[in-house]
This record gives C-alpha cells, sequence and structure tokens, in this order.
C-alpha cells in the first residue's frame, strides 16, 4: 500500500494550508483558530511518479491539560505511530518555541523520518536568516516553504519521496 506522510506540529503554523495546497482540494478546515483541525484528516497525493496518502493533524500542545488540546495530542500520536515520514512543521513568524522542542523530542522517540519545514517564508532572501535558527532544534536541516504562496513545496516534497 501507499506511503503515509503525517503533517505534524504545534496549532497555527499552517499544517491544514498546506496539506490543501497538496490534496488539490479544500478538505480541511483552515481559521486563524489555532487547532481548528481536530481530526485526522486523510488525502492522496502525487509527486512525480511517487504516491502517498497525507495526514493532516489538529496540532500539538505539549504541555497543555485542556481536554481538546490533549485528545488533539493523541490524535497527532496516533498519526506518528501510523505514518511512514513525517512533515514536523514550525513557523517562522512566530520563531523557534519551546513547545516545537518538546514536539521535536516526540518525534525523536518515533524513530520515523522527520522533514523539518519552517512554514511562512513568504520572502526567501529576507527570512532566510531567521530559518537557520531551526538548526537548534538538532532534527535536521530545516526546509523553507510559504505554504500559503505554494513556494519551497517542490523541494520539500523532494526530501518527503526520498524516504520511500
Ligand atoms: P494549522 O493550525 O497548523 O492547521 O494552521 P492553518 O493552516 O489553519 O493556518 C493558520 C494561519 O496561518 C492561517 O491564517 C493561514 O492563512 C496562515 N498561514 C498558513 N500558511 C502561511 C504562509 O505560508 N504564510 C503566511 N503568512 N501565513 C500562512
Ligand atoms: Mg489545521
Amino acid at each position: 500500500s501507499k506511503p503515509i506522510v503525517a503533517i505534524v506540529g504545534r496549532p497555527n503554523v499552517g499544517k491544514s494550508t498546506l496539506f490543501n495546497a497538496l490534496a488539490g482540494k479544500k478538505i480541511s478546515i483552515v481559521k486563524d483558530t489555532p487547532g481548528v483541525t481536530r481530526d485526522r484528516i486523510h488525502a492522496d497525493v502525487d509527486w512525480l511518479d511517487h504516491k502517498f496518502t497525507m495526514i493532516d493533524t489538529g496540532g500539538i500542545e505539549p504541555d497543555s491539560n485542556d481536554i481538546i488540546l490533549s485528545q488533539m495530542r493523541e490524535q497527532a500520536q496516533i498519526a506518528i505511530d501510523t505514518a511512514d515520514v513525517i512533515i514536523f512543521m514550525t513557523d517562522v513568524k512566530q520563531g523557534l518555541v519551546d513547545s516545537d522542542a518538546k514536539v521535536a523530542d516526540m518525534l525523536r522517540r518515533s524513530h520515523k523520518p522527520v522533514i523539518l519545514v519552517v512554514n511562512k517564508v513568504d520572502n526567501f532572501n529576507k527570512m532566510m536568516a531567521d530559518v537557520y535558527e531551526f538548526y537548534n532544534l538538532g532534527i535536521g536541516d530545516p526546509v523553507p516553504i510559504s505554504a500559503s504562496q505554494r513556494s519551497g513545496l517542490g523541494d520539500m516534497l523532494d526530501k518527503v519521496v526520498n524516504y520511500f
């Protein structure tokens, strides 16, 4: 069967925007409200001669005791366990935060291949200096993208399918 790629990261970093850009139709809900996507959502994606199933997740807030946020964390953990490759999304506008480091720890424990994606890099020339900060997560080279402008997605997908 097809490889499974899960998109994980904190709420509001742009996971559903990326999911929708790759799925080619509006399947998951994108809102300014953090964590609006509570259920796992699947889509079939083709990249060059590769086919895979992509899973969007609601997001991970590592420290929250809130019932909704802990359910979202559980769903994300299921997606991580199911995935062959994980897209770990962060947000250059918010910068590297403590929760990102905690999500990175969760992902290291999974022993799955992880692509560290830094989203909202809407201007590659001006914002690359801010992208380098994400090397500090110690989980690989940060891949800059802008999900809303659909830039950097080809380079990102090349790295994803490389693990199939
Ligand atoms: P999720 O909670 O991780 O699924 O995040 P969403 O996909 O719902 O996006 C959260 C917010 O970030 C929305 O307002 C999006 O329009 C915005 N967003 C997503 N991608 C980008 C991007 O590449 N650049 C900018 N500037 N905003 C983005
Ligand atoms: Mg979402």
